[in-house]
């Protein structure tokens, strides 16, 4: 069986993506339409082109206006729907999506409206036969004053059943992570673990920053930590995950080219991985295509592209039984695909 087959028919799990940053092009020009919501740009034409980066602004920028086009009901559900379709066309079977309720509560949607709409297509989903989809809130770093007192508060009050992680999103550079501590450890006292975007567009400093001040139990992206050897050594001691996005890193960080990426010497160091998209449709990528090039480009074997897909379960936040649960079934799965020795 060709290596590319072998990926798209592997049950697949991935803990670090958006949820807003699943919406197509042609998705959210739909929905600006149906909303009379202004778009930068004046054609669908124009909006595709938008979607190619080159930096964290212009990314910014675009991701705040589509959040601002979701206006009813229905725009949520659409949102998660499609995203959906997505897993099971590339047999996606777990996901952790960062979700930011902030800024629905801050566009005039409100988030715990949206929240509950959200919640109630991924159960629908989850019912339907997968895949199982879970939480992480986001405190965006933009807007840390407003953002962090309500992102905490509102994991304080609610039981979300959905909900497995308080996470930290937004632009990096001048946004110290330190700067949600507080909030993060309001949230590890409510019993929410703690993710963290850091060592993307910042530096290494900034994952440790992570490590030791939030109590981070994964980095999302972390790849910056590889310019630093002793934090190498101090997240595989401490088992701390990072869920790395090649395609995502070519766009935004400065590993432009897969060749230089730093991904084999986070590997050499013991660091645990896991690949990701981030934003599907922004960097013109799917999880599939994740794997292909981990192998193609970055060289890494299809035996250890299984077991960074294994990490996902072993590293992801939901209930243990759960996860166990699918551990059996991506297992026999990995079997029939000879990634797993039969009966393992
Ligand atoms: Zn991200």
């Amino acid at each position: 069986m060709e290596v590319n087959e072998t990926i798209a028919r592997m049950p697949k799990a991935e803990l670090h993506l958006h949820l807003e940053g699943t919406i197509t092009p042609d998705t959210l020009w739909a929905i600006a339409q149906r909303n009379h919501v202004s778009l930068p740009v004046g054609s669908l034409a124009e909006l595709k082109a938008l979607y190619a980066f080159e930096d964290f602004d212009k990314f910014l920028h675009l991701w705040l206006a589509m959040c601002r086009c979701l206006r009813s009901d229905a725009d949520y559900a659409l949102m998660v729907d499609a995203f959906v379709d997505d897993c099971r066309r590339q047999n996606i079977r777990y996901v952790e999506a960062h979700f930011t309720p902030y800024n629905h509560e801050r566009f005039g949607f409100g988030a715990r409206r949206a929240l509950a709409i959200v919640s109630r297509r991924i159960e629908a989903a989850e019912r339907e036969g997968g895949p199982v989809i879970r939480l992480i809130t986001d405190i965006p770093s933009e807007s840390v004053p407003e953002s962090g007192p309500f992102t905490v508060q509102l994991l304080e009050e609610e039981a979300h059943p959905l909900i497995v992680a308080i996470g930290l999103g937004g632009p990096e550079e001048g946004f110290p992570r330190r700067l949600v501590e507080e909030y993060f450890a309001r949230a590890r006292a409510a019993g929410y673990p703690v993710v963290a975007h850091a060592g993307e567009t910042a530096g290494a400093a900034h994952v440790r920053e992570a490590v030791e001040h939030l109590k981070a139990r994964r980095i999302q992206h972390g790849v910056r930590a590889a310019e630093d050897p002793s934090l190498l050594a101090l997240l595989a001691a401490r088992d701390i995950c990072c869920d790395v996005c090649l395609t995502s890193n070519t766009f935004l960080t400065v590993y432009r080219d897969l060749a230089t990426h730093p991904l084999p010497k986070m590997l050499a160091a013991g660091v645990p991985v896991t690949l990701s998209t981030d934003d599907p449709p922004f960097f013109g990528t799917d999880l599939d295509r994740e794997y292909e090039r981990a192998h193609a480009e970055v060289g890494l074997p299809l035996a250890t592209l299984w077991q960074l897909n294994l990490n996902g379960l072993r590293y992801g936040l939901a209930e243990t039984p759960l996860r166990r649960g699918l551990m059996k079934e991506f297992r026999i799965a990995g079997a029939e695909l000879g990634l797993e020795p039969a009966g393992a």
